[in-house]
C-alpha cells in the first residue's frame, strides 16, 4: 500500500498487547476454560488509541459469536481495564488486508507475529501479510503438492527461481491465499529487508483509481516497480478493467525484467482468463503454472487435526474423521465445522460428541442447500405438486386452490430462503409484505389443525431441498 502520509504516532502495539492481557486475566475467571480457549485466546489485540482497543479475530462468524455472546463482558472488562470510556473496534483477520492498509495494520502484523512467539521480522515496511498464514500450518496433500513445493523453493530464492512468475490457481477454500501469504511470510523471515507487498488485484484497481484522481499515478507505478515480491491475490478481478490491466503490464515487465518475485493467484489458469489482455495472460505463462484441487480424505483428516491443535481443542479422532468424510468441498468449509462444532458446544456447555458432531454436519448441509433454493424453485415444485399453472400464482386470483398453492409458495420462500417478505411479495404479483405475512400466518395454522397440511409442506420441502443437489 503506498500511502505513508496515513501513519500515525499515536499507535502503540505494546499497549495493546498488555492491555489486552490484562483483559485475558479478568476474563479467564468469568468464563469456563473451555469457553476462554475456544473464543478468547484466538483474539489478537491490534492497537490502542486513545481509548479504544482495536483486537483482530479469526472470521466473520468469531465475530457475531462474540458479539452476541460476550459483549457486555468484554465491555465491563476493558472499562475495567482502560477505564471509562473504554471502547472496542474489530477487524476481521481474513479481511484485514483488504481493510484501510493504513500503519495501524502494520504495527498488528508485526506484533501479532510477536504474540504468536515467532521469530521477530525486522522491517519498517507494511507487507499487508496476515501471520496467521505460514507453511508451518499449511498441510501438504495430493491436491497441493506442486503448489506447495515451489512455493518453498521460491521463499529461499525470491526472484532467483524459474518459477517467475509464480502463478497458483484453483476453486474457492482450497489455501490459495494461505499459500501465497505464507510465501511472504517465509521470505520476510529469512530475507528480513525485501520490499514486500501482498494486495487482491480488487485494492489494486482501487488504489490505482484513487492515484488517477489525486494526480499520482506516476507515484503509484513506481512505488510497485520498487517491491522485491509483489504477491496479486485474485488475478481474476481485473479483467474488464482495462486500464489497470494495463499499467499492471507494465509493473510487471519491470519487475520481471529486473528479477524481482512477481506471485499471482487466480481462480481458473490463465488461458481460462476471458477478457484479460492477451499480452497479460501470455506473461503469466512465463513461469510456474501450479493448481490446488480439493484435498482427499487423508488430507481433510490431517487439516483438521491441524486445526484442533491451533484452536487448543481436544476432539477424538472418530469424530474428526466423521467431519472429513462428510464435508468434502473445501477447507474453509471445513474450518467453519470445527468452528460451528465448537460454538454448538460452547453455547449448550456440551462435551463434543460424535452426536453433535453429526448435527452439526448436518446443520452444515442444509445450510448449503438452503443456499440454492431460490423463490422461481420453490413456486415451480408447489405448482407442479399441485397441478396449478405458474402464472395463475401470480394473478389476482382468489380461486380456492390457487390461493392455497400460493400461501404455500409464500410460506415455503419464507421458511426456506433467507428473502425478506418484500422481495417475497413482489415475486408473487406485486403483492406487499402484509400479504406474505398472512400467508404464513395461515399456513402455520393451517399445520397446526391439519394433519394433510402438515403432511404436504413435509412433502414439498423434502422435494424442493432434494431438487437442488
Ligand atoms: P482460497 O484463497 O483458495 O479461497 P484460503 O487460502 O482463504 O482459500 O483458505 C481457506 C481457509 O482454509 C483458510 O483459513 C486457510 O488457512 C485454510 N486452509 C486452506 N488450505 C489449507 C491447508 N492446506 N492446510 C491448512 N489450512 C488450509
Ligand atoms: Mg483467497
Amino acid at each position: 500500500m503506498y500511502t505513508p502520509e496515513l501513519v500515525s504516532s499515536k499507535i502503540s502495539p505494546s499497549d495493546a498487547n498488555s492491555v489486552w492481557k490484562n483483559c485475558l486475566k479478568k476474563i479467564k475467571s468469568d468464563v469456563s476454560l473451555m469457553t476462554y480457549n475456544t473464543w478468547f485466546l484466538p483474539i489478537k489485540p491490534v492497537a490502542i488509541e486513545d481509548s479504544t482497543l482495536r483486537i483482530q479475530l479469526p472470521s466473520h462468524f468469531f465475530w457475531e459469536w462474540i458479539d452476541e455472546h460476550f459483549n457486555s463482558l468484554i465491555n465491563k472488562t476493558i472499562h475495567d481495564v482502560i477505564g471509562p470510556g473504554a471502547k472496542l473496534s474489530y477487524v476481521i483477520a481474513q479481511d484485514a488486508d483488504l481493510l484501510e492498509g493504513t500503519a495501524v495494520e502494520s504495527s498488528d502484523k508485526i506484533q501479532a507475529s510477536q504474540i504468536n512467539e515467532k521469530p521477530k521480522v525486522k522491517h519498517n515496511f507494511d507487507s499487508h501479510l496476515n501471520p496467521r498464514y505460514t507453511f508451518n500450518n499449511f498441510v501438504m496433500g495430493e491436491g497441493n503438492q506442486l503448489a506447495r513445493a515451489a512455493a518453498g523453493a521460491i521463499s529461499n530464492n525470491p526472484g532467483g527461481t524459474s518459477f517467475n512468475p509464480f502463478f497458483i490457481y484453483g476453486g474457492v477454500g482450497l489455501g490459495k491465499t494461505h499459500l501465497i501469504q505464507a510465501i511472504g511470510n517465509e521470505i520476510l523471515l529469512n530475507f528480513p529487508d525485501k520490499k514486500i507487498d501482498y494486495l487482491s488485484s480488487d485494492m489494486f484497481t482501487v488504489e490505482f483509481v484513487e492515484a488517477i484522481q489525486t494526480n499520482r499515478v506516476n507515484y503509484f507505478s513506481s512505488f510497485y516497480r520498487s517491491m522485491d515480491v509483489l504477491i496479486i491475490d485474485d488475478i481474476q478481478f481485473l479483467i474488464g478493467k482495462e486500464k489497470t490491466q494495463d499499467l499492471f503490464f507494465h509493473i510487471f515487465n519491470t519487475l520481471h525484467q529486473s528479477r524481482k518475485q512477481i506471485i499471482l493467484s487466480s481462480d481458473k489458469p490463465p488461458k481460462n482468463l476471458k477478457g484479460m489482455d492477451e499480452r497479460l495472460i501470455s506473461r503469466f505463462q512465463w513461469g510456474l503454472t501450479a493448481d490446488i484441487q480439493p484435498p482427499e480424505l487423508e488430507t481433510r483428516i490431517a487439516i483438521l487435526k491441524k486445526k484442533v491443535e491451533i484452536y487448543g481443542m481436544r476432539i477424538s479422532n472418530e469424530i474428526l474423521d466423521y467431519i472429513a468424510a462428510n464435508i468434502t468441498s473445501n477447507i474453509r468449509e471445513l474450518e467453519g465445522c470445527l468452528i460451528k462444532l465448537l460454538a454448538n458446544a460452547s453455547l449448550n456447555s456440551k462435551e463434543i460428541t460424535f452426536e453433535l458432531a453429526k448435527k452439526t454436519v448436518k446443520e452444515i448441509a442444509t445450510d448449503k442447500k438452503t443456499y440454492n433454493i431460490t423463490i422461481e424453485l420453490i413456486t415451480k415444485n408447489v405448482c407442479d405438486y399441485l397441478g396449478v399453472a405458474e402464472n395463475k400464482i401470480r394473478d389476482k386470483t382468489r380461486k380456492k386452490e390457487i390461493v392455497l398453492a400460493r400461501q404455500i409458495a409464500m410460506y415455503l420462500s419464507k421458511e426456506l430462503t433467507k428473502s425478506y417478505l418484500k422481495t417475497i411479495g413482489l415475486h408473487f404479483g406485486g403483492r406487499d409484505h402484509s400479504t406474505v405475512i398472512h400467508a404464513c400466518s395461515s399456513i402455520e395454522q393451517g399445520k397446526l389443525q391439519d394433519k394433510s397440511i402438515r403432511e404436504l409442506i413435509n412433502n414439498l420441502t423434502n422435494k424442493i431441498e432434494l431438487s437442488t443437489i
